[in-house]
């Protein structure tokens, strides 16, 4: 798997389990802004100029995301970054928790 199936996984993740906490979403399901917010979030990875280099869109130089999706994420990512302990794999907190800190 390269680092762009791998972030987008970790989105994926991140936002599915926002959407159950923060609205009440069934397990498995988004509601419809989180829905826009995973398929933006896909869209941007997919036409990444960097590809499979890319570090992490944390640490990228293009900041390609829209500002108004840009807050939404930092908001997922803000309220699932300490909890990811509970539902990431080990090596996938490590990672993450190291970019998380950076981007904050
Ligand atoms: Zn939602």
């Amino acid at each position: 798997m390269n680092s762009i199936e791998k972030e987008k996984r970790t989105i994926e993740r991140f936002i599915y389990y926002y959407c159950k906490c923060q609205h009440g979403s069934e397990k498995g399901e988004l509601c419809h802004a989180c829905k826009s917010l995973l398929a933006y979030c896909i869209e941007r990875l997919d036409s990444c100029p960097f590809g499979d280099e890319k570090l992490s869109c944390r640490q990228c130089q293009v900041h390609c995301y829209d500002s108004q999706y840009r807050e939404k994420i930092r908001e997922v990512m803000r309220y699932c970054g300490p909890r990811s302990i509970w539902f990431m794999p080990m090596g996938y907190i490590k990672h993450w928790h190291r970019e998380f800190k950076k981007s904050i």
